[in-house]
Parts: C-alpha cells; sequence; structure tokens
C-alpha cells in the first residue's frame, strides 16, 4: 500500500519570530518525508466541514475563534492569535485526522503532519490546540462505522486532558495518557488510563512504564482501530515536555507501540502532538523518524 500523509497547507502562518510555537516544524518535516519516503502520497485537506466540527465543538467557540472575537483571557490560554487563518488552518488540521483515519481503515496505517492537538474542549482551547481532532474523528467513526471500538494511546509529554473529557463516559472509546505529572496542564482530567510520570524521567524508567500501561489496556479494551498522538516533546533537549528521552530511547517508545499494534493487526493513526526542541531542526526530525518507523511497520513502500 501507498502510505498517506496528510498535511495543512498554511505552513507559513506569521507567528512573532519568538513565539513558543514552533509553526515551521509542519514545512520542514514535510519536506523531509517528501524526501526520505517517496512513496507516500501526500495530501493536503479541504477544512473540515462545519456540521463535523459541531459533532464536538460548541458553535459559539467555533465562531469566536474564527471572527477573532475570544476573550483576552482565552486568546492567552489558547496560546495563539484567534483568526480566520489560524481557524482554517485547525479546520483543514482536523479534517486530516479524519481522512488519516478513513484510509487507515482502508490501508492499515496513515499519518496527519500535524494533528493530536488534545488540550483543545468542546467550547475553549488550550495550549496551542483550537480544535480537538482526535474527538471529532471518533465522532464521525461513530456516524460511519458505528460499532468500532477506539484506542486513543497519548505519549506526548503532556496530558490529553480535552481528549479525556471529550471521550469520558463512552464505552467503545478508551483514552490513554502517559505524561508528566508535574506539568502542564495544570488541571487534570481523568481518563481510562493515566500514568503520571516525574519530571526528568529518563529512557528505561519511561519504556518500562510504557510496557506495563500498554499491558494494561490490552487486558481492559479490544480496540478496532488506535490513534496514536506520537508527541515530540518526551525529547530531553525539549523546551516544555520535562522528560529525558535520547534518540536512541524514541526508536525503542515506537517499537514497542507499533509492535503491539502490528501483534493486533490494528488500524493506526499516527498524529504528530507537541514538540518544542531547543534545536528547532531537531523537532522536525524526530516527528518524521516516526512517522518513517510507523510506514515500515505497516509495510509501506
Ligand atoms: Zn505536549
Amino acid at each position: 500500500m501507498r502510505f498517506r500523509c496528510f498535511h495543512h497547507p498554511l505552513y507559513h502562518y506569521p507567528l512573532p519570530a519568538e513565539h513558543p510555537f514552533p509553526m515551521e516544524k509542519f514545512s520542514r518535516s514535510r519536506a523531509l518525508l517528501e524526501a526520505e519516503l517517496p512513496a507516500a502520497m501526500f495530501l493536503a485537506p479541504d477544512p473540515a466541514p462545519w456540521d463535523m466540527l459541531t459533532l464536538v465543538h460548541d458553535p459559539a467557540y467555533l465562531t469566536a475563534v474564527r471572527d477573532g472575537r475570544l476573550s483576552a483571557f482565552d486568546r492567552n490560554r489558547l496560546g495563539l492569535p484567534d483568526d480566520a487563518a489560524l481557524f482554517d488552518r485547525s479546520r483543514r488540521e482536523t479534517h486530516g485526522t479524519v481522512l488519516a483515519l478513513r484510509a487507515a481503515l482502508e490501508h492499515g496505517a496513515a499519518a496527519n503532519l500535524g494533528g493530536g492537538t488534545h488540550h483543545a474542549f468542546a467550547d475553549r482551547g488550550l495550549g496551542f490546540c483550537v480544535l480537538n481532532d482526535v474527538a471529532v474523528a471518533c465522532a464521525v467513526l461513530r456516524a460511519e462505522r458505528p460499532g468500532l471500538r477506539a484506542l486513543v494511546l497519548d505519549t506526548d509529554a503532556h496530558q490529553g486532558n480535552g481528549t479525556h473529557a471529550l471521550l469520558r463516559g463512552q464505552p467503545d472509546r478508551f483514552s490513554a495518557s502517559l505524561h508528566v505529572g508535574r506539568n502542564y496542564p495544570a488541571e487534570k482530567e481523568t481518563g481510562d488510563l493515566d500514568v503520571a510520570l516525574p519530571r526528568g524521567v529518563d529512557g528505561p524508567a519511561y519504556l518500562a512504564a510504557l510496557d506495563a500501561a500498554l499491558a494494561e489496556i490490552a487486558g481492559r479494551f479490544a480496540p478496532d482501530v488506535v490513534f496514536w498522538n506520537t508527541g515530540a516533546d518526551l525529547h530531553v533537549d525539549d523546551r516544555f515536555g520535562q522528560m529525558a528521552l535520547t534518540d536512541a530511547d524514541f526508536a525503542a517508545r515506537d517499537a514497542r507501540v507499533l509492535a503491539w499494534t502490528r501483534a493486533r493487526g490494528l488500524p493506526l493513526v499516527a498524529l504528530y502532538g507537541g514538540g518544542y526542541n531547543r534545536d528547532r531542526a531537531r523537532t522536525a526530525r524526530l516527528h518524521v523518524d516516526t512517522v518513517k518507523r510507523v510506514a515500515a511497520a505497516y509495510g509501506a513502500t
């Protein structure tokens, strides 16, 4: 099969140079993947339809972001300037996760070169996350393929609080998050499985926790499809993740997750999540290497 990579085209959304959000990682990583995964298909989604977004999100919140009418408080906790360009970008990014879901169900695996915006709630955006792409994709899944059970495996260094809240109480969804306990977001949500790790957790301790988490999930839930919010902010040189994984630890993390999904024959949707390396080019490299491992594990050429 040809591996499908969905990307959102507004790469150069203007942010001030000192802004902490590394918007350039999207253009950098796409360029690297086009060079290093030349047989893959690179597809630019249209904006997600409005009635797809309102499966999860409050229309009043959506219009406030689109029209740049967030309150100063809401704009500050989102961390990005609300306007029509950001809204368009976020809609395309969210649609990318939905399209990657459909592609994964058909072909085995697919990636959204973005997504994993796990801090977004129905009526508010937090921590650079405008829309909750995974929750929207889970709602689409329910409409299009009722009965299919979805696991959200969130290995980003921060808790997937919005995703936990949006999927809570749905027995056909299992929301699992491994993260640093004393890190953003200060106010945690309860998910189906939460593994709160200490600040500065290193590779061996992290991988042991991941092994235990995967074993526990296997005992509690039998998914039909997996959303993996990978996260590049576990790296020792990340500015915000507060973990201490090396490049080799990333390879080991990815091998464990991919062995787990492959052993069960599960379709996999791979998402970026966060990544804020002190070496800005490094962030794209970490995301790219994980996407390449996903493609290789699923036999994509
Ligand atoms: Zn994160």
